[in-house]
């Protein structure tokens, strides 16, 4: 059997962090399987679903790098083919016709409550061996109900919640199309998982009181029932449903906030399942190692220091360069302009590890590229005397220093022994007139990729303040 598991959200908003984590268990458990992935957008909410929707669901799945082996299906461009199976379902007598009005099954839903039952379809057309149908009534367009058997239940070995029985009496005669012949969700999502011979439904679990009815529908059709794994919500850092209010819901949201790809996708591999203790891992390792069995089958809760400790885990081992050209969106978003100072890979590499974000790692680097200005009360506190008199004396040996990190802090360390300092009695002054700050990486390494002219012109409007 090859494996074929798909994602079909519904185009009604952006990609949600919840959806590309199903996405992202369909997508691997194919891989992991040597199968087919399949996209299906299932837009029969013509009210709701839109073509920016979509296009945010397509935009979502290339960031994640979550490729699709076939479609992108659209149920709407399917209708011919869903009408076609309710043709030949009323001709096998798995589905009927069913005049009942709005105000019939109203006064019929108050009588049943009224007798302290639960409100319910009560079969009046639906066929039966000897059973007389009520006479057609004029003008009026039949919706079609699907003829769910009477007794016995429906039962699946959930992948991820186990075994799930719902008695058939729970269920009514469900309507698959409507009066003016639209064709309705449930049943669409029946025919869809059949035409693409889906042997895996990966899913999220506010579709468990929908499988019973699905299971129905596929066995009338002839149809493989495939296995169904239903995973549970994400919670918010709080506890609760994870919702905008929580932040970064959409997953292009996490770019925009420096996060990386990899990162995300490994954070979302941990979120709800697990491979031992292992924490840090590559979606090549994900896909040899995710199966169902590991899935929790409680709510997973979304940590946010935990996904930045994890993005901070791969800032630190991308290379510079690639740094370098994934900060620079973001130094753009702040208008800085990189062509204005050093190289960019030299001053990521100082940076990555102290910046657990992209856009931190910017923010960070604003100071190679745009001369910070004097805080007083800074240099109030550090550049004092003797201190101050020795960064004169500095200044003038830094002309003449072979500008490297090692001479820069031989020179620094010179000054210190000559005039009886201690180490943070020069290196505080210097980085605070040089980085307008008192919390950066090693001040010799900054002047060295800072250069000397740019360097002393920022210590000596220091000394002259
Ligand atoms: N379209 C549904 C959703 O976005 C998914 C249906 C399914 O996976 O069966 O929630």
């Amino acid at each position: 059997m090859t494996v074929r598991s798909r994602f079909a959200p519904s185009p009604t908003g952006y990609l949600h962090i919840g959806g590309a984590r199903t996405a992202l268990y369909a997508w691997a458990y194919a891989r992991r399987h040597g199968g087919q992935f399949i996209l299906r957008i299932e837009d029969t909410d013509v009210e709701r679903s839109t073509p920016e929707a979509v296009q945010a669901i397509v935009d979502g799945m290339q960031w994640l790098g979550l490729q699709h082996d076939e479609g992108p299906f659209f149920q709407m461009q399917r209708m011919p083919r869903y009408k076609e199976v309710i043709a030949q379902m009323l001709d096998a007598g798995t589905a009927y016709r069913c005049y009942t009005t709005p105000a019939e099954l109203d006064a019929l839903r108050d009588a049943q409550r009224a007798r302290g039952e639960k409100p319910r379809y009560d079969g009046r057309w639906r066929p039966e061996d000897g059973k007389t149908l009520p006479a057609v009534p004029e003008g009026i367009n039949p919706v079609i109900r699907f003829r769910n058997p009477i007794g016995g239940a429906v039962a699946w070995e959930d992948g991820v919640k186990g075994r799930i029985e719902i008695a058939n009496a729970e269920l009514d005669d469900l309507i698959i199309a409507r009066g003016d012949g639209t064709p309705t969700y449930n049943f669409c999502v029946c025919v869809d998982d059949w035409d693409m011979k889906i042997t895996h439904v990966i899913r999220g679990d506010d579709h468990v009181n929908n499988t019973p009815r699905q299971i129905n529908i596929l066995k009338a059709l002839g149809a493989e029932v495939p296995v169904y794994a239903h995973l549970s919500m994400i919670l918010g850092d709080d506890g609760q449903k994870l919702s905008k209010r929580h932040g970064a819901v959409s997953v292009m949201d996490y770019p925009a906030k420096g996060y990386l790809r990899d990162a995300v996708l490994n954070y979302l591999a941990r979120l709800g399942w697990s491979h031992g203790d292992d924490e840090v891992f590559s979606m090549e390792q994900f896909c040899q190692w995710f199966d169902l069995d590991h899935i929790t089958p409680s709510a997973a809760q979304f940590n946010t220091e935990k996904l930045n400790w994890l993005n901070h885990e791969y800032i630190k081992k991308t290379e510079p360069a690639e740094l370098a050209t994934l900060v620079a969106p973001h130094l753009a978003t702040l208008a800085i302009d990189a062509s204005s100072g050093p190289p960019l890979a030299r001053v990521t590499e100082l940076l990555r590890e102290r910046t657990p974000t992209l856009v931190e790692m910017a923010e960070a680097a604003r100071y190679f590229y745009l001369r910070p200005a004097l805080n007083a009360e800074l240099l109030k506190l550090h550049l004092v005397d003797p201190a101050k008199h020795a960064l004169y004396e500095l200044v003038n040996a830094f002309a003449s220093t072979n500008w490297t990190k090692a001479d820069i802090s031989a020179a620094i360390k010179a000054a210190v022994a000559k005039h009886a300092l201690k180490m943070p009695q020069l290196m505080m002054p210097l980085r605070v007139m040089v980085t307008g700050q008192t919390q950066t990486p090693a001040i010799d390494a900054i002047m060295d990729v800072l250069g000397r002219e740019e360097t002393l012109a920022r210590i000596k409007s220091g000394l002259a303040s």
